[in-house]
This record gives structure tokens, sequence and C-alpha cells, in this order.
């Protein structure tokens, strides 16, 4: 048994110009397949058939695997992030949510400038975060393949990738462009919306292999 890639939800060109198809050919057809590869790789070596994704992730951290930790973390962030991108204009905040970023950040643009600063000032490979530390939202950033599933303090809403690999196609060395440019117009507002009611760690998870 082996997991297979998820398919993007979207059409990969449904973000043009944002995001461009051929970015997306490299991001999820070449870099998220092979988190996928190398983890499928160790299931039968590390004895993880039978397990979730999820239950990979935490199991790994549990037993200081760094590689596991970090390729396997890297599947379940890909899986986040692409549910977290839709076509500009399609998707808005709940009304919860809505007042829950008015009452943190005064409004949804500030939020954007706030996180796009965290994804801008984080040094090297790492993702950007928007996550629920009790009932108050919090922007943090975590390193290389780290994962906000491990934390049992943070609930993930929304991720941006700011692996090199994720802007070079579309931005070259210009993160500060990328990380505006997605916050700013192509984030799936309803996806990070049902985060904050739903099981956003569940949403995803990839069945056991
Ligand atoms: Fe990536």
């Amino acid at each position: 048994m082996a997991f297979s890639l998820p398919p993007l939800p979207f059409d990969r060109t449904a973000l043009e110009p944002i995001l461009s198809a051929e970015s997306f050919d490299y991001h999820h057809g070449k870099h998220h397949q092979a988190y996928v590869d190398k983890v499928n790789g160790w299931l039968d070596e590390k004895g993880l058939n039978g397990k979730s994704l999820v239950e990979i992730v935490k199991l790994a951290k549990d037993m200081g695997d760094k590689p596991l930790s970090n390729n396997a973390g890297q599947i379940w962030n890909h899986n986040f992030f692409w549910q977290c991108l839709a076509p500009e204009g399609s998707t808005k905040p709940s009304d919860k949510l809505a007042k829950m970023i008015e009452a943190s950040f005064g409004s949804q643009e500030e939020l954007v400038k706030k996180l796009s600063a965290e994804a801008v000032g984080h040094f090297g490979s790492g993702w950007a975060w928007l996550a629920l530390a009790g009932d108050k939202l919090v922007i943090i950033s975590l390193h290389d393949g780290e994962t906000p599933l491990t934390h049992s303090d943070l609930k993930p809403l929304l991720t941006l990738d700011v692996w090199e690999h994720a802007y070079y196609i579309d931005y070259r060395n210009a993160r500060p462009k990328f990380a505006e440019s997605v916050l700013g117009k192509v984030v799936n507002w309803d996806f990070v919306s049902r985060n904050v009611e739903g099981d956003a760690v569940a949403a995803a998870d990839l069945p056991a292999a």
C-alpha cells in the first residue's frame, strides 16, 4: 500500500496570473509528489503501514525521526495549502471569522499585511500560519517541514508556503510580491472559515496507506 498525491482542488490554470499552471506542475506535480514518494519508501522499513498521514506525523515527532517528520509534515502542509487557495473573488470570510479578524487585526487588509510580513520575515524555508490559540487568532511561522498539527495549542486556519520552490517560477526572488498577491487575492476564505468550527487537521489527512 502507498499514499497517493491528492489532486489539486481546482484546475491548474484557475489561479492565473497569480499562480501559473507551470508553477503547479512543479510545486504540486514534482515537489509535493516527491514528499509522498519519500514517505511511501519508508512505510515498510519504519513499520508505518496501516497508519494515516496524521498518525505518521505525530509518531515521527514522538520518535524524534527528523527526516520522516519533515517529509510527512510537508505532505500534510501542502494538502492543507492547496485548500487555502481559490480563484480571485470567489470566497469570503464567514460572519464569525470576519468579526474575529476585525477584533484581532482591525480589518482583513490588515491581517493580510501582518501575515505577509511574517512570511517575508521568515528566514529560509518554512510556512507562515494564521492559527487559533484557544479562541485567539495568532500569526506564526514554522521552519522547514514543521507543521502546526503537532502543536496541540494551535489550530491551523490558513497557511502560505514560503519555500523558494513556492514562488521562484512566477515571482523569481520576490517573496514579498508573492505573499501579498496570494494572500491578498486568491485565499479560499470559505475553507479558512470552515476551519474555525471544523476539524482543520483532518481536512488535510490522508487515509491509512
Ligand atoms: Fe511547497
